[in-house]
């Protein structure tokens, strides 16, 4: 098993969404949930908060989700997802709807 950019950016995404290291194991594939602590450890991702505080911590905020818009190309180096909030109700960010929505103007067009 080959940690990728690409696959590194997922393991900081999955990471940071307060994904378990099994979690994010079964998403990568073909990796063990020791191999993700031991690069979340690396990578220094190991001090967020515990599932129980981070819990407590979000419920006033429970729909707030992170865009999901694609920045780049998933072949390629440097790709990730857009880290700003997305809008209530929607997949992505304020700009990235506007986007979604002109994309999908344009193609029904
Ligand atoms: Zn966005």
């Amino acid at each position: 098993m080959v940690w990728t950019d690409h696959r590194v950016d997922e393991l900081k995404k999955l990471w940071n969404e307060g994904k378990t290291a099994s979690q994010i194991a079964d998403e990568l594939g073909d990796v063990t949930r020791n191999a993700v602590i031991g690069k979340a450890h690396r990578l220094g991702l190991s001090s967020r908060p515990s599932p129980i505080k981070r819990k407590t911590f979000v419920l006033p905020t429970t729909n707030e989700r992170m865009c999901q818009w694609p920045i780049g190309d998933p072949g390629e180096t440097g790709f990730h997802f857009c880290d700003h909030v997305a809008s209530a109700g929607r997949p992505y960010c304020h700009d990235h709807c506007v986007q979604a929505y002109r994309r999908k103007s344009e193609s029904a067009a």
